[in-house]
């Protein structure tokens, strides 16, 4: 079973109130040219059902498709003018409705005046998990005020998918947001917690925490890491020491990080260059991601991993760990 548990999409168009995409002057570089990418690739068409069109033709069992939560004021109010991208709850779950290998990712504001009330409504619209980009949306997840919303987590079964390292696409406030340490206090109360990317980097110049998410993930039986665009250069290095260990093995997720690059040919000197270039062929880019983790050594139980933790049907109330040997 293959599960990919970090795919993004992009808001229905014509944008309503309740989403939105940043106008052109508040875009960084890297969300511009997914954008553009995106508009050429749809040529105005949906983003959200081109997304299930990739998934129903990859060899992905079943795909997280992540809502993105309104960057929100310390007051808890969204903050249209600081919010980059929001792709609502409502447009997700109604996408996953439509598409039984689409699991719907909710994304909500831990500083909401509703958050509690939103928890329970994604919830019983059958969200999986929780994701948040704490730099993107204003978020300090060693604040207690998120206490209450780590409580109804774990009452409901919902995962945290909380994005850590640098955030290059949507990132508003300090990277230091992101930082894996700050996830220690939701783990102390008995959240289930998949950091996106381990705390990886994407840059030379950049400081990485993945060792702090190697520390949080052999300290917490409940701290996960997932792989999320470790297509890209930088992440071999992390990546060997995590199939290298077996305990770090065992808290390793799949997620593509879908629409993230995807380079083979980074990875020639691991892989072979003739294998490379066949992965690079793979027009799938939810396979092409699939398939060079797979030639580079994630094991089966990796891409499985994520059944033993998301809230599926089935195993609404189940509260074990899915920690299962790689
Ligand atoms: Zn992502």
């Amino acid at each position: 079973m293959i599960y990919d548990i970090h795919v993004h999409t992009l808001p229905e168009r014509p944008l309503d109130a309740a989403s939105s995409i940043a106008p052109l002057a508040r875009q960084g570089r890297v969300l511009r040219a997914l954008l553009r990418t995106a508009d050429r690739r749809l040529g105005g068409g949906s983003a959200a059902a081109w997304v299930a069109e990739q998934v129903a033709a990859s060899r992905v069992d079943r795909a997280v498709v992540l809502a993105i939560d309104s960057f929100c004021g310390a007051d808890g109010v969204a903050d249209r003018e600081r919010t980059l991208l929001h792709v609502p709850n409502d447009e997700v779950a109604a996408l996953c409705r439509r598409h039984p290998r689409l699991l719907f990712g909710a994304s909500v504001h831990p500083y909401r005046p509703d958050a509690l009330t939103e928890l329970d409504r994604v919830a019983a619209l059958g969200a999986c998990l929780v994701k948040w980009i704490p730099s993107a949306q204003n978020i300090a997840p060693d604040d207690e005020r998120c206490l209450p919303f780590y409580e109804r987590l774990v009452a409901l079964g919902l995962p945290l998918l909380s994005h850590t390292g640098i955030e290059h696409t949507l990132s508003v406030l300090s990277n230091d947001l992101n930082h894996p340490r700050r996830l220690r206090l939701a783990l102390e109360r008995g959240v289930t917690v998949i950091a996106a990317h381990c705390g990886t980097r994407l840059f030379l110049y950049e400081r990485s925490q993945f060792s702090a998410w190697q520390r949080l993930a052999l300290e917490h039986e409940r701290c996960y890491g997932d792989l999320g665009a470790f297509g890209l250069p930088l992440h071999g290095g992390p990546l060997r020491t995590i199939l290298a260990d077996r305990d770090l093995c065992a808290k390793a997720v799949y997620g593509s990080d879908f629409p993230a690059l995807v380079l083979p040919t980074w990875y020639a000197p691991a892989i072979g260059w003739q294998r490379a270039r066949l992965l690079s062929a793979i027009a799938n880019p939810l396979d092409r991601a699939c398939a060079l983790m797979q030639d580079l050594g994630v094991p089966a139980a990796v891409f499985a991993r994520a059944g033993g933790l998301l809230r599926l049907p089935g195993r609404l109330a189940a509260r074990e760990p899915g920690a299962t040997p790689c």
